[in-house]
């Protein structure tokens, strides 16, 4: 993409501020993501945060391009497009960059496996055509202008996937893309909250379809099969799935070492090995069956091609690493865009130093010198502190690469160097092909090898951020409860993504925590709630801000101030005890207080809250609304003698559920972002976001009489196999659970778990279930639930989560 900003303001229709002729050749819309900020644009986007908000903070990172609908800093040295709608002015502009090329294209839509099916298919193709495609699973309203605009001159094929969220948003997607060959995965009504039913969803989705000249649809569902049949019956049709499809699945055998299925191409059967055989790939080889059919590629070029099909990784997993350091795991595939999302992602971790272990790219049609001086290139632009390359061909381009430069033939010859190098506090990306089995340096690098680990999807979090967010006034400030380490999974990592973004504010128990997050570069406001008088002075010296709930913190926070001579007015919050009677002011000390902070030089009220005392127990919401009108009253008492007016807030979880009514100035969330909420309505909305997992670490055939484990508390009643499992209470796990009271989760089966909890270990009976040793064991997660776990335990799902033990290893993943 290479455009001048005169000729963008001709397609768009807009007035240039500035230098017409400044050259773009690539885009932000997010201003933390910028890396390489020359010849780049902001875009302002309006969603949920005002982009225009963040122009100065892309300016401070060298951005001199804006699209802007006004210009809030005019800087001199700048130029600015200026619009009415940001995001519309992207999309007009992909719809012309895409319209500029003659060639055969692929749009993607349906409720799941658009990633999958569009990778697959680059899989599959990527020798034959040199394709341009969405980088990861960028199919949304900025998603697919973005990928369009990816476009080169040298592309003969475009795969791109295109989703939409809320009614009318298709027909703006396919005014951008119209592409010849649609596909549509499935439709499921999961996640339609904006469509009253299905009908609507499907006729909203195949809207995409309007000048495709083939259409390729999943069949099991009739009603999709007859709204394409009525809306499209000029065109060329291609169903697939189980019945009556063009391409349908006739049978699958798994018995065999290669399982095969048997699949009717138009009536001719033909017989494919395939790598997959759950039911989600199934029909992900059915659906590229009938794409690659679509395209006149014949059975042989499929068979072939099948073999090779690789599974799709969607999220980059970040590990903890050894001397501070994290790894950024991304060895599934290798070409150049999923490069550049993997070093766009390196640069977002706040970390001092970036490493890059690099092996040679396999799937790219780009001839390779061309290729390699591509890669070189873009590498080069980011600060990469050292760059390890793995292969023959990196070996052969090394001088392409600056700074520091470390090659290696092989992947074992690298792990048996590495101790030669000094990695730390570094964020290390490790980028590959999978058959350089990189996933092996990582396992080096990283911290324990435990087999016990505790998953955090970040991006889950995130989700049931929004959701809460959603049920709020955009303006609320959402105030995120991090405290006790993020409920025991992780603090930095967490709020790490919360800056990310762009949350108000974060609150922890204690002071040693804030200081903690200050060490590990959060820069957001982190309300300490209970600091110890002792600790007043890491409160100051990192920043933090005190909860104050009476007069005699309040005497002793003001004279250390004074001690260490801090001028300003330092930030506080004021704690109300409205019910709890555990800390706070009440409504009689409100004048006294109030006339106390007035044009007090010391202090600056930030906040005035309380916390709700049974805001998830419906039947006392008597008290919970005497509670918010109690606060209400401080407040404004309060107000009326520092005559300015701070930020007021109470909710928690279950108050923004239950009493959104009182979400006042801002909400406190806490357990809802780590995925529970004691209400099983919001419950459907929120995702899981920790899964504690070990593996079997052995198998025993027991005989009918024979017992197990201490106390002998499990007898066989018949012959039966129970696997050992490396995790016990020294882990966390309750006795509580011991005993067939709860089970874990083997290959999607229950397993009792039987005898008693040891320290390190426990054990469940697996007669019934197909398992070997070392398979993945789910112990806590999506099911068995934390609601689940916790009854086992006769507690709350908050201990649970606080009481695994340090020990047990973290790994966070983002999608
Ligand atoms: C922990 C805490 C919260 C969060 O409560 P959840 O029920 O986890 O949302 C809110 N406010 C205060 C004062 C807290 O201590």
């Amino acid at each position: 993409m290479n455009y001048t900003l005169s000729q963008l303001a001709k397609i768009t229709d807009a007035e240039i501020v500035g230098n017409p002729d400044k050259k773009i050749t690539h885009i932000f819309y997010d201003s933390r993501t910028i890396v390489n900020p020359e010849n780049g644009v902001f875009i302002a986007i309006q969603g949920i945060h005002d982009g225009h908000i963040y122009m100065e903070e892309a300016y401070q990172k060298s951005i001199r391009i804006f699209i802007c609908t006004h210009i809030p800093i005019l800087h001199k040295d700048c130029s600015y497009l200026v619009v009415k709608n940001p995001l519309k002015t992207l999309q007009k502009w992909a719809a012309y960059h895409i319209s500029q090329f003659n060639f055969p294209s692929i749009g993607i839509t349906g409720s799941n496996g658009k990633t999958i099916i569009k990778e697959w298919l680059y899989q599959c193709l990527w020798e034959q055509f040199n394709i341009v495609r969405s980088p990861k699973s960028y199919n949304s309203q900025i998603g697919l202008p973005l990928s369009l605009l990816q476009t080169e001159n040298d592309n003969n094929l475009g795969i791109f996937e295109v989703g939409i969220s809320k009614p009318g948003e298709m027909e703006i997607q396919e005014q951008i893309f119209h592409p010849q060959i649609g596909v549509l995965t499935n439709v499921l009504s999961a996640h339609s909250e904006y469509f009253t039913n299905k009908t609507e969803l499907i006729n909203e989705k195949i809207k995409l379809f309007i000048h495709s000249h083939i259409v390729i649809y999943n069949n099991d569902n009739k009603e999709v099969e007859k709204i394409i049949r009525e809306n499209y019956k000029h065109k060329k049709l291609i169903s697939f799935g189980y019945q009556n499809a063009d391409i349908q699945l006739i049978r699958i055998n798994t018995s065999l070492i290669e399982p095969q299925i048997e699949i009717s191409i138009l009536g001719e059967k033909i017989t494919f090995t395939i790598p997959f055989t759950d039911e989600a790939s199934i029909q992900n080889i059915l659906c590229i069956t009938a794409v690659l059919h679509s395209l006149e590629f014949s059975p042989q070029f499929m068979q072939e091609k099948f073999l090779q099909l690789q599974t799709v990784s969607m999220r980059l997993e970040l590990i903890k690493g050894n001397h501070n350091c994290i790894l950024i795991n991304d060895t599934f595939n290798s070409d150049f865009t999923s490069l550049e999302i993997a070093l766009n992602f390196l640069f977002q971790q706040n970390k001092p130093n970036k490493i890059l272990i690099l092996s040679d790219i396999l799937q790219s049609q780009t001839p390779e010198k061309e290729l390699y001086h591509k890669i070189a290139k873009r590498v080069n632009t980011f600060q990469i502190n050292s760059v390890f390359l793995v292969g023959e061909c990196l070996n052969k381009y090394r001088n392409l690469f600056q700074g520091s430069i470390y090659c290696f033939l092989s992947t074992n010859e690298l792990i048996n160097h590495l101790d030669n190098y000094i990695m730390k506090d570094a964020a290390i990306l490790l980028k590959g092909a999978r058959k350089f089995e990189l996933e092996k340096v990582a396992a080096h690098l990283e911290v324990q090898s435990h087999d016990t680990i505790m998953e955090i999807n970040l991006h889950s979090l995130m989700t049931n951020i929004n959701y809460f967010q959603s049920l709020v006034k955009p303006e609320t400030k959402i105030i995120a409860m991090v405290k006790a380490s993020s409920y025991g999974i992780g603090s930095f990592e967490v709020a790490e993504v919360l800056q990310y973004y762009h949350i108000d504010y974060l609150a922890v128990a204690i002071a040693d925590e804030g200081a903690l997050l200050r060490k590990k570069g959060i820069y957001l406001p982190i309300m300490v709630m209970n600091p110890e008088i002792s600790s007043y002075d890491t409160v100051i010296d990192y920043q933090l801000e005190p909860e104050i709930y009476s007069f005699r913190v309040l005497e002793k926070f003001i004279s250390k101030l004074k001690e260490k001579s801090i001028s300003g007015k330092y930030p506080i919050h004021i704690k109300i005890d409205t019910g709890m009677h555990r800390l706070g002011f009440n409504f009689e000390q409100m004048t006294q207080l109030g006339l106390f902070l007035k044009d007090n030089p010391f202090v600056e009220v930030k906040s005035i809250f309380s916390h709700f005392v049974a805001s998830d127990d419906l039947s006392e919401e008597e008290f919970t609304r005497k509670q918010a009108e109690e606060l209400k009253k401080c407040y404004e008492s309060l107000i009326a003698e520092i005559s300015y007016t701070p930020f007021l807030h109470i909710c928690n979880t279950t108050g923004i559920i239950n009493y959104p009514e009182y979400q006042f100035d801002a909400v406190r969330i806490g357990i809802g972002m780590y995925g529970y909420v004691d209400s099983t309505k919001a419950m459907k909305n929120l995702e899981n976001v920790v899964t504690l997992k070990t593996v079997i670490s052995n198998l025993h055939y027991l005989k009918k009489g024979e017992t197990v484990g201490y106390g002998r508390r499990f007898k066989a009643k018949k012959d039966c196999i129970i696997a050992t499992l490396p995790i016990g209470y020294a882990d966390g796990i309750r006795r509580l659970v011991g005993n067939e009271v709860g089970y874990v989760l083997v290959n999607g089966q229950k397993a009792p778990i039987i005898g008693s909890i040891c320290m390190d270990m426990m054990m469940i009976n697996v007669t019934d279930i197909s398992c070997k040793e070392g398979d993945s064991v789910i112990i806590l997660g999506e099911s068995p639930s934390l609601r689940e776990y916790a009854n086992w335990c006769q507690t709350i799902p908050y201990e649970i989560l606080t009481s695994i033990s340090p020990r047990v290893k973290r790994v966070y993943y983002r999608e």
